[in-house]
């Protein structure tokens, strides 16, 4: 396929590399990134997105993908494969969507999981929104960047499953890590709080396979210093995504809502800034009540 690929930055760029180590033929577009191997770069958005069967966008936020978007659509042929990556509030996501069925697109929202070391790996989870047969195209191209794709429904279902997965993931981050602080205190010795816990009912991926504690578990970004892994302003963002649709559809998300809270006290007046979002437990380790 000849595939148009616009936002080349730390994910963008490995997964546009291994569409193209794949045999397509990727033109990439960016407003800073240089170009991944195999890709040849165009002038601009527009020139990416013309003249090829499919356009992957991997951008920022929701306010620059509609923005992109308002610049590509018109340049892009009828029929041509649009797919988003990014992870945008669900509201653009279905807006641009929307804009893309009007010009006889075939439109399909698909935020991944998996980070950075999952683009360069191909190893990403895509989670899909978009009509069947857009889905049905778009999934050779998910099978090369990732390792699984799951179609959710209608288009913005892609960013909601992605929402709310890490609405849980916030939250459940943070209630081990203060239950470790809290056995600290308690004098329960951290492995033994694991060796418990991952066995028992209060069991969870961030406990059990990327535990917050330094030497214990499977190795996690707690055995590095901390450095991401998933950056705390990384889960800040998309937990205020999932409080803004939290909002829009009137949906009591009280763990949610606390969850962004404490993420944007670490992020924005602590030292939370750059490090993974599982240095929530050193963070209570310093505190009192
Ligand atoms: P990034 O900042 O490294 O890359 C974004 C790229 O978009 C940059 O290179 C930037 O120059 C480019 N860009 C911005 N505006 C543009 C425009 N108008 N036209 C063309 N290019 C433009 O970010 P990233 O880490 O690659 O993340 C991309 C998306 O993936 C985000 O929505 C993020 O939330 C999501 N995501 C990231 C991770 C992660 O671990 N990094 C994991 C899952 C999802």
């Amino acid at each position: 396929m000849k595939i148009g690929f616009i936002g080349l930055g730390n994910m963008g760029g490995p997964m546009a590399a291994n569409l193209a180590k794949a045999g397509h033929e990727v033109i990439g577009f960016d407003l800073a990134a240089p170009a991944p191997e195999g890709v040849t770069m165009a002038a601009s958005g527009a020139k990416a997105g013309s003249g090829v069967d499919a356009v992957i966008t991997m951008l920022p936020n929701g306010k620059i993908l509609r923005a992109v978007a308002d610049e590509i659509i018109p340049a892009m042929d009828k029929g041509t494969l649009f797919v988003d990556c990014s992870t945008v509030d669900v509201d653009s996501a279905r807006a641009v969507a929307q804009q893309a069925v009007d010009a006889g697109l075939a439109p399909v929202d698909a935020p991944v999981s998996g980070g950075t070391t999952g683009a360069v790996a191909g190893t990403l989870t895509f989670m899909a929104g978009g009509p069947d047969q857009a889905f049905a195209r778009a999934e050779p191209l998910f099978d090369i960047m990732g390792q699984k794709a799951v179609h959710c429904g209608p288009s913005g279902n892609g960013q909601a499953a992605k929402i709310c997965n890490n609405m849980i993931l916030g939250a459940t981050m943070i209630a081990t890590c203060e239950s470790f602080a809290l056995a600290d205190k308690l004098g329960l010795d951290r492995q033994k709080m694991f060796d418990v816990v991952s066995t028992s009912s209060g069991y969870s991926w961030t406990m059990n396979a990327y535990c917050p504690a330094p030497g214990v578990g499977p190795q996690s970004p707690a055995d590095n210093d901390y450095k991401p892994g998933f950056a705390s302003e990384l889960m800040l963002k998309d937990l205020r995504l999932s409080q803004q649709a939290a909002e829009a559809v009137d949906a009591d998300t009280p763990m949610g809502q606390r969850a962004t809270e404490l993420y944007a006290q670490f992020v924005e007046s602590e030292d939370g800034l750059g490090s993974d979002f599982s240095a929530m437990l050193p963070r209570f380790e310093k505190r009192g009540r």
